[in-house]
Formats: C-alpha cells, sequence, structure tokens
C-alpha cells in the first residue's frame, strides 16, 4: 500500500446480501484514493467477515488476475447467498390449518401472492387444491378450472360468502342458550316461510336459512339482507374479519 493512500473505513460484509453492491461500494472508495487493481485485491478481504470470508477463502485464487476479475468471481460465488425473490412454488409451502377459516386461509394465501412477482395461475390452483380443507371450493376449482389469477379471486370470493352464509345460517338456527351468549335472543330474524307453493319451487336447491327447497343458501336474499344488517350493526366481526 502506497504511503499516500490512507485507508479508508470500509464497510463490512457478511455474505447476505447482494454481493455487488458490497463489491461496487469497496472500488468506488478505492478508486476514488487512487487504489491500484493490486492494492483493492489485496485489501478486499479484510472488509468480509463470517460466511462471505468463508466462501471468499473457498474461492480458487491461482487464475485470478486483476480486481475486475476477482470481483467478478465473487459475485458468482456469493450469488447463492443474494435474498432468494419468491416464486409460485412457495405457495405450496403454505398450510390450511385445522379449524381455519377459508376466509383467512385465502387471505395469507393472496398475500403470499402479493410477494411473487409473477404468479403462475396453474401452480396456484395446485397448491390450493391439494391445501385447502374446504371440499366444494376444492373440487369447483378442479371442475371449473379458472384460466387467470382474477377468476380465481371471484371464486375465492364466491366461497367465502358462502361460508360466511352458512355460518350464520348454523347461528340463526342454534338454539336459544347458544344465542342468550351473544346476549339478545333477538339477534338474527327468522325467514318467513317461502311464498310460492313447494311444487313450483326448485326441488334440488336447499336453503339453510329457510329450512326448505327453492333456491341456494349462499343465494338466498333474506340472510342477504340479515347479513347485512347484522354487519351494519357490528354482530358479525368474527365473520368478516381476516382472522
Ligand atoms: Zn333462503
Amino acid at each position: 500500500m502506497p504511503r499516500h493512500i490512507v485507508v479508508p473505513k470500509l464497510e463490512k460484509y457478511e455474505g447476505l446480501t447482494n454481493p455487488c453492491d458490497h463489491i461496487q461500494g469497496f472500488k468506488s472508495i478505492m478508486e476514488c484514493r487512487g487504489a491500484s487493481a493490486l492494492i483493492m485485491c489485496k485489501i478486499f478481504p479484510s472488509t468480509l467477515f463470517g460466511p462471505a470470508r468463508t466462501r471468499f477463502n473457498q474461492l480458487p485464487r491461482h487464475n485470478v488476475t486483476n480486481f475486475g476479475d476477482l470481483s467478478e468471481k465473487l459475485a458468482l460465488h456469493f450469488s447463492s447467498a443474494q435474498r432468494k425473490t419468491k416464486t409460485s412454488l412457495d405457495l405450496m409451502n403454505l398450510d390450511h390449518e385445522l379449524g381455519e377459516s377459508l376466509r383467512s386461509f385465502l387471505a395469507r394465501f393472496n398475500r403470499a401472492c402479493l410477494e411473487i412477482t409473477y404468479v403462475q395461475v396453474e401452480v396456484a390452483i395446485s397448491s390450493l387444491v391439494i391445501t385447502v380443507r374446504d371440499e366444494a371450493y376444492v373440487c369447483s376449482l378442479t371442475k371449473k378450472r379458472p384460466k387467470t389469477m382474477g377468476e380465481l379471486y371471484v371464486m375465492g370470493d364466491k366461497f367465502m360468502q358462502s361460508e360466511d352464509m352458512m355460518k350464520i345460517s348454523q347461528f340463526s338456527s342454534s338454539s336459544a342458550p347458544a344465542k342468550k351468549e351473544v346476549g339478545n335472543r333477538d339477534i338474527v330474524k327468522l325467514p318467513k316461510k317461502m311464498r310460492a307453493p313447494a311444487a313450483k319451487r326448485t326441488s334440488h336447491k336447499y336453503c339453510l336459512f329457510h329450512k326448505d327447497h327453492g333456491h341456494d343458501t349462499e343465494d338466498c336474499r333474506h340472510l342477504k339482507d340479515e347479513i347485512e344488517g347484522l354487519i351494519r350493526r357490528g354482530y358479525l366481526k368474527q365473520f368478516t374479519s381476516d382472522k
């Protein structure tokens, strides 16, 4: 090291972030001070510690001719230490916990999708089919495979709504003591009987709220109105929050 060069205080690098940033930072500081490539090669190892130092020691140096060459080899060698960006395959690691609502799980799933630069819809669907515990949703996913992430979200919304309605329907038909627990027997108004004669109603559709056939629970207008009223009055926080 020539006498006129004062060794600057250099940032230390552990190998956990992008190596190019560290190498470039080091290079520009050293070049400003007129250090030659040979000097840079000699000083550079002192900026490394921990895993970065170990990796540097593993680097074959007999064929390194200058700092440019060294930094290129270092960047390549350290590249696996760079923070990996998430891919669609990471969705496979999600787990639909026992007892966790579909709403809660899909909220976590959607957050995970946001961390992925490009979500492959096929991989997203496969991970849902493997993970989700809601059989009706999985069945629908495999039968009417969504073609885009938009379609996938729409389908999820529909099933979350059904899930909420089922819970409310169960809540509304629960016994008097269960309702007492929430402090009010009249929270849910039970619907009036269906007006159309039974013979004129669709026989294969059943509404859990009306406890009669004619339409599906998720299409029940009375239940929808009831739910909206309950949400306005703040009763359904446990069903409408993410967790
Ligand atoms: Zn109904």
